[in-house]
């Protein structure tokens, strides 16, 4: 078989072929400097993917195949019905920097297609096993051409439909220094379902299917629009909830020509993680920092800070203020006037959002949750009024997943700290029984012996809905309920997950078993963790294909929000990947929970207060709350009296 150095460009390996000048020893450096330059832009599966489907739409398609094997690691193909290649362009389409798609440097101004480089095939080519087969409108039949780690095999004719069948095998085989930088085929597979949605959502109008293994993770047919195109790929459920966004400013100069469109999330209707948060410039699905910060920016008053809403965003503008040559996968793109961009996204979403707020008002004349409502919908109603106070709404409760990892907020030096190592008195105690007893907890950190007991606490009063005064044998306590309930909560879930075995009195089961629809990712990543789930109190059952059936809910949870706690913690648990070990899985869950948990709580008595400081002070970190901030302030005696005695005598007696 006659092997040709494709990496090298066509023209010259004939020359050399003919000539025989060239030693055979220079191909060498020179192939692995296109594979290197190959792994640059074809870093994972993923890319090779990327490159395809998007040639697949430069050539027209109006159908797309993707399918992939181990992660794409072993087999992917790609094969549409575009407008295909004759026999000579397809041999030409591998050459390197050979594109049908620009033809000066000019051009890159007013790319509308996607590919443009004219290096993806040959890149490929030059570390798999590739296969093209193409035929063109009005050809007979189609051009096979096999290549092997960049060496022409064969070309011959075959017969086929119109169109382009790209397949990849053994990614990297050649490669091993790439090969090794791989990640598990989950996670390589994610990556590629990820992207293939992206690019189905991106092209409504095309018919989009995807294969894993030979196993179906979804198709849709061509959709009239953009919500329908939604509904098959994320669910119903969440495409029924977005809002329509439409907006142009023409009387503005700097915006005209400017357009953004398609569905957003409706006030409160947040997520855990800007995963579902979709940006795309001129179609083509973007991560931009610019578009991000516009859209958080634009929600702001809408959700709570740390929640991410929903959005799948289309801006179309003139190609010659997008610069999409910034990255070498064209996943980030940079404007050439961030500020207006920014400033066009923000109105437009901020126009929508006070409008569906509006038309809820004349419709909805009192808009209340009915307890049945999803959170979803108690959470709507939460923020149909104003947040009145910043500060709380920073640290409202239903606070983000995405930052509790953070433990940054150092605790306040000036104001030293009760001693919390108080022996819990049994007689105050009394935990309920959805929750164990605190003394189960393991005590690491305690290096005193305790000072004081509970018996020497008191209860004051109440101030600002949240804030307990207590009187404690050192001084005035201020007690955070919430960040209390958040801590005790948090450590009261690690510990029950960190049992062996679930335990039932955790768990209350569901008279009526709520379903559950989940995207494929997500059902992978439960059937990953249902085990660690069903030790913190969540029993879920399969129930059809991507269907599940909440059965039994942490003791503890409202039903209102369970579902709401459950797909957030998958996400989480998704956004840490397959290397989310047992204990940070755990973790993550126990502080969404303990975030959870204070949203249905209602106002204590002092009775039940003083049975959450013996829950506190039972805890190993009883000073902070799971994110960090702090649980309760002291004010010593000596504090008070040096505010209010001038001489010792006038000390206040204790
Ligand atoms: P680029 O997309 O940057 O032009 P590629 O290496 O991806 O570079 O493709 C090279 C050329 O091969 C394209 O410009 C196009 O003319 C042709 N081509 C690639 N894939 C297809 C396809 N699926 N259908 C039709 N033509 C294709
Ligand atoms: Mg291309």
């Amino acid at each position: 078989m006659t092997s040709l150095d494709l990496t090298r460009g066509l023209g010259v390996c004939v020359i050399e072929a003919m000539s025989d000048l060239a030693p055979r020893i220079r191909i060498l450096p020179d192939q692995v400097a296109n594979q290197i330059a190959a792994g640059e832009v074809i870093e994972r599966p993923v890319a090779v993917i990327k490159e395809l489907v998007e040639n697949s739409l430069d050539a027209g398609a109006t159908h797309i195949e993707v399918e992939f094997r181990n992660g794409g690691k072993a087999y992917m193909r790609v094969q549409d019905d575009g407008c295909g290649m004759d026999p000579d362009t397809a041999l030409l389409s591998l050459e390197r920097h050979a594109t049908s798609k620009i033809q000066s440097a000019d051009d890159l101004n007013t790319i509308r297609s996607f590919g443009f480089r004219g290096e993806a095939l040959p890149s490929v080519a030059s570390v798999s096993k590739f296969t093209l087969r193409s035929r063109a409108r009005g050809w007979t039949e189609g051009t096979e051409i096999r290549i092997n780690g960049g060496k022409l095999l064969e070309r011959k004719a075959c017969g086929m439909p119109v169109g382009t069948v790209v397949e990849v095998a053994n990614l990297f085989n050649t490669v091993p220094a790439r090969r090794k930088f791989l990640k598990t085929d989950a996670t390589e597979s994610a990556h590629i379902i990820y992207l293939t949605r992206l690019c189905a959502v991106a092209h409504p109008q095309v018919a989009f299917r995807l294969l894993d293994n030979g196993r179906v993770v979804f198709q849709s047919p061509a959709c009239l629009d953009l919500r329908e195109r939604i509904g098959e790929i994320w669910g119903p459920s969440l495409a029924n909830d977005l809002i329509p966004i439409e907006w142009q400013d023409d009387q503005n100069p700097e915006m005209r020509g400017m357009r953004l469109h398609g569905l957003v999330a409706r006030p409160g209707q947040g997520r855990a993680t800007r995963r579902d948060m979709i940006t795309l410039v001129n179609q083509r699905p973007v991560e931009s920092r610019t578009l991000g910060y516009a859209i958080l920016d634009a929600y702001h008053g809408y959700l709570p800070r740390g929640r991410f809403p929903p959005t799948f965003l289309f801006l179309e503008i003139e190609p010659a203020m997008v610069d999409v040559n910034v990255h070498p996968a064209k996943r980030e793109v940079r404007f050439r006037s961030e500020g207006t961009i920014r400033r066009f996204v923000v109105e437009a979403i901020t126009d929508c959002l006070s409008r569906f707020q509006e038309s809820r008002k004349v419709s909805l004349p009192q808009p209340k949750a009915r307890p049945s409502d999803t959170d979803q919908a108690a959470e709507t109603a939460d923020r149909d009024k104003p947040m009145a106070d910043p500060s709380l709404a920073q640290s409202d409760p239903r606070a983000p997943a995405a930052e509790v990892a953070v433990y940054a907020n150092p605790l306040p030096s000036a104001v030293p700290l009760p001693v919390a190592h108080a022996k819990v008195d049994p007689a105050h105690t009394d935990p309920p029984t959805d929750r164990p007893s605190p003394k189960t907890l393991t005590r690491t950190s305690f290096e005193q012996e305790p000072k004081t007991s509970l018996a020497d606490w008191r209860y004051i009063g109440r101030m600002r809905e949240r804030l307990v005064l207590l009187e404690s044998a050192d001084g005035l306590v201020l007690l955070d309920l919430a960040h209390a309930r958040q801590r005790v909560r948090f450590e009261s879930v690690v510990e029950q997950i960190g049992r062996e075995e679930a335990d039932s009195a955790g768990a209350q089961s569901l008279l009526l078993p709520i379903s559950l629809e989940l995207e494929p990712l997500l059902c992978t990543t439960l059937e990953t963790h249902r085990a660690l789930l069903a030790r913190g109190g969540f029993v879920v059952e399969p129930f059809g294909r991507h269907f599940y059936r909440i059965e039994a809910i942490p003791a503890w949870l409202d039903p209102g929000s369970a579902e709401s706690l459950l797909r957030d913690t998958l996400e989480q648990l998704r956004e840490a990947g397959g290397g989310a070990n047992e204990r940070l899985a755990a973790e993550r869950f126990a502080r969404l929970a303990a975030v959870f948990s204070t949203r249905s709580e209602s106002t204590p008595d002092p009775a039940a207060v003083m049975r959450l400081l013996a829950d506190l002070l039972a805890c190993q970190h009883p000073h902070t709350c799971p994110r960090g901030r702090p649980t309760m302030q002291l004010l010593t005696h000596a504090e008070l009296n040096r505010r209010f005695a001038s001489t010792q005598k006038d000390a206040f007696p204790r």
